[in-house]
């Protein structure tokens, strides 16, 4: 028997190995082996069992032994992943590495099962008769004889053989660890491990689904009448419409015919808050896959949706698309514009929102995305007629949305009547809204205290010594980071090269903003979230938890307080400073900052009343502004059409980024031009570079960056093909075999 191995390395799609007869029986495909490859060993998943010797004449090496004689994928994955790789230019084994949770692929990761201590009655005592003896042998500790009598009532239906853990017994019965020793030494009670799942069980009751308002129903039905002929629909619903309202009808309709759902949010998204939300209409039936669950517990929820109890509804980040699905039959992308649904590092760079779209073609599922501010490129396909689409314009309950007021800071900079990075306007509302018994969320897309630090004699400022880019001090921790590698300085008390001691910073970040809020209103509770402090799943939902209760009035934040947040008594939201969102050199910024003003300024006002917003800006004037403050989607994109036309940007074109990296600045530079003169021959002017990008440097590897644009409906697979041989030729290339070069298909 002859086998065709995916193995996690870079090249190449599978391996040919040769199983011994007495392994054969174990052989399935889709199960796990381990095989040495060059000098190494590796763990890969067979993908084709071939029963005729392959015709190369190389010789083939036998594999070690089988890991898993079962199959760890269902079928379709593997297509999925073959998509994955030929669309993003990755090979077969990176996706497989990515994908697979390491506790199944890896022999340094051993899944280990989960272990609790149960507590139960011994045998001795176990049946009716004798359990009026075993209370006579505690008359004379009442504690004791309080814990047997919680054991005995937390047994279901009298069942006196059954175990309960030790943790709940404990816990339930408010006994010591020490009464239970008592119980256990006079052989009443005995204690034994099992192995128990991982994943959580939900045990409240299940609520029936809000019943829509008219607005939303309306929607419902139009959807409904779009996946009769369209296999995806674009919602388009103002924040705070209710999507996730109508989200819960479809998901019901979806289960009634017994498919499966998977509905995918952006990382941050995944509060507790919309966790909580759907486990109390879908229970059991939902499960939750996030960056923060382990390698054991990806290991559960991976095997668990291989059997026959697998969950119907996933609720996850981009990666649980890469889950086994059996059946499934509805895709919802919630804020399907969100950028954090593209995969940067490593391989395979896919974006989970297009990948989801592949995936539900190839299960006969229908897609949602829903967006209040969708991205130009899904608006350009509704519009086109791909998709389906359906728009929701007004709130639940009719609440208008924010009223958006733009405040001129260069005006009031020139008239000196800034209070630092803060208009006379905004703090007034601040103050009437904190009055008001409402509260404030400041947004500012910059963590960190100060982007800079600065000598003011000299100009001088500190660098990553690694990195081409400037350090940003971080106060509390008395710091300098580099926000590029994430190596941190001290920060000096002189001028190294006048030694002057007048340092100064320069620029606000969140942290900065946090302590001018803290001067500005000594006695209001204000905190911050940005990656600094919620680094951990845990402090994230702690702080949206103290901001959702009301303990928190203000709360100051980068781009995470943007998504998807539901609160309910936000009067106010400031933008801080719209030109530094607008400024960036990408030709999304502006199609971002739209989104990102507009989602921010959404979390003013939900429910009741409308919200206020104040939107700091040295150009109200600006035609981006103009449609924030209207709310006018249509115009901001509009003028993102007719640009992207102009220069050949995506939706019209697609684009794919070459990153080339090196030690040597010299070496990468020839071998920069070359490699854009090789890719010139075959695809003429659609070749933009070689560019020293803005920070040309990090970890110490030079960056050169060339641009492909294509046309949207030319062949990829010639390109593919072209790129491919390049990266071929170049890896046998004695001078530039150690550039590497890393393809980005549809870059963020
Ligand atoms: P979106 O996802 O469009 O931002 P949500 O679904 O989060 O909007 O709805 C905003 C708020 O209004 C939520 O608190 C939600 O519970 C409430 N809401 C929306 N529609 C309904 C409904 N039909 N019945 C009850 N509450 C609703
Ligand atoms: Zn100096
Ligand atoms: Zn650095």
């Amino acid at each position: 028997m002859y086998i065709e191995v995916v193995l996690p390395v870079p090249l190449g799609n599978t391996f040919t190995y040769f199983v011994p007869p007495q392994m054969e029986a174990q052989i399935v495909s889709g199960c796990i082996v381990l095989v040495s490859f060059g000098r190494a060993k590796h763990y890969g998943l067979v993908s084709h069992i071939k029963q005729v010797p392959p015709e190369e004449t190389i010789k083939i090496k036998p594999i070690i032994s089988v890991e898993s004689p079962q199959s760890v994928i269902i079928r379709p994955q593997l297509r999925f992943w073959e998509w994955i790789a030929n669309y993003y230019l990755c090979s077969l084994g990176e996706v497989f590495k990515a994908v697979v949770p390491a506790g199944l692929r890896l022999e340094s990761a051993q899944y280990t099962k989960k272990k609790e201590t149960f507590v139960r009655l011994t045998s001795e005592y176990s049946n009716s008769d004798k359990l009026q003896e075993a209370f006579t042998k505690t008359k004379r500790s009442p504690k004791q004889e309080h814990l047997l009598l919680s054991f005995i009532q937390l047994l279901k239906q009298d069942k006196l053989k059954q175990g309960i853990s030790k943790r709940e017994l404990l816990d339930k019965s408010k006994a010591s660890d020490s009464t239970l020793k008592g119980l256990l030494n006079k052989d009443i009670l005995e204690t034994y491990d099992e192995y128990i799942s991982r994943l959580e069980t939900y045990d409240k009751d299940i609520a029936d689904a809000n019943t829509l308002s008219p607005l939303q129903e309306d929607a419902y039905k139009q959807l409904m009448l779009s996946f009769r002929e369209k296999d995806v629909s674009l919602l388009h619903g103002v924040t705070s419409s209710g999507k996730t309202e109508i989200y819960i009808h479809v998901i019901k309709e979806a289960l009634k015919l017994n498919k499966q759902v998977l509905y995918l949010v952006p990382e941050i998204s995944l509060s507790e808050q919309l966790t909580e939300r759907l486990k109390k209409f879908f229970g059991d039936k939902l499960g939750v896959y996030h960056s923060g669950i382990n390698n054991n517990e990806r290991v559960e929820i991976w095997n668990n949706q291989l059997s026959d109890n697998a969950y119907q509804v996933i609720l996850g980040v981009r990666s649980s698309i890469f889950l086994p699905y059996k059946d499934l039959g509805l895709i919802i992308v919630d804020e399907e514009h969100e950028s954090s649904y593209k995969q940067q590092d490593p391989a395979p760079r896919y974006n989970a929102r297009n990948a989801a779209i592949v995936l539900a073609t190839m299960h006969g599922a229908k897609v949602i995305l829903g967006s209040a501010t969708p991205s130009v490129e899904s608006y350009y396909n509704a519009s086109k007629g791909k998709y389906g689409y359906i728009k929701l314009e007004k709130r639940f309950e009719n609440t208008e949305l924010p009223n958006i007021t733009p405040v001129d800071v260069k005006e009031l900079r020139r008239k000196k009547l800034m209070k630092s990075i803060f208009s006379p306007i905004l703090i007034d509302k601040m103050k009437e809204t904190l009055d008001n018994g409402e509260q404030v969320l400041l947004f500012q897309n910059r963590r960190g205290f100060a982007p800079l630090i600065q000598c003011k004699i000299c100009d001088w400022t500190p660098k990553c010594s690694r990195c081409d880019i400037s350090l940003n001090f971080h106060k509390k921790l008395n710091k300098l980071t580099c926000h590029y590698c994430g190596r941190t300085y001290n920060t000096p008390t002189e001028c190294p090269d006048c030694g002057s001691l007048k340092l100064h910073s320069k620029g606000y970040g969140t942290e900065k903003i946090e302590e001018e809020v803290n001067l500005l209103f000594p006695d209001v509770s204000v905190e911050r979230l940005d990656t600094d402090n919620a680094k951990k799943k845990q402090s994230i939902s702690n702080i949206l938890y103290r901001f959702a209760s009301g303990k928190t009035k203000i709360l100051v934040g980068t781009q995470m307080i943007s998504k998807g947040l539901d609160f309910d008594n936000v009067g106010l939201v400031g933008i801080i400073n719209a030109d530094s969102l607008m400024n960036l050199s990408d030709f999304r910024a502006y199609e971002r900052s739209y989104q990102l003003m507009s989602q921010v300024a959404g979390r003013a006002g939900r429910r009741k009343k409308q919200g206020e917003v104040i939107l700091q800006t040295s150009n109200p004037e600006h035609p981006l502004i103009k449609a924030v403050l209207n709310h006018d989607y249509e115009a901001m994109y509009n003028m993102q059409i007719e640009e992207r036309t102009l220069f050949r940007y995506p939706p019209l074109f697609r684009i794919i980024e070459i990153t080339l990296k090196n030690r040597y600045e010299n070496v990468l530079d020839t071998a920069a031009t070359e490699f854009t003169l090789l890719l010139q021959n075959e695809l003429g002017d659609r070749v933009i570079g070689p560019d020293k990008p803005i920070v040309a440097k990090v970890q110490n590897l030079y960056i050169r960056k060339i641009l492909l644009k294509i046309e949207a409906n030319a062949s990829i697979s010639t390109v593919r093909e072209i790129l491919t041989n390049a990266k071929k030729q170049f890896a046998e290339h004695p001078k530039y075999k150690y550039v590497t070069i890393q393809y980005d298909v549809d870059p963020n």
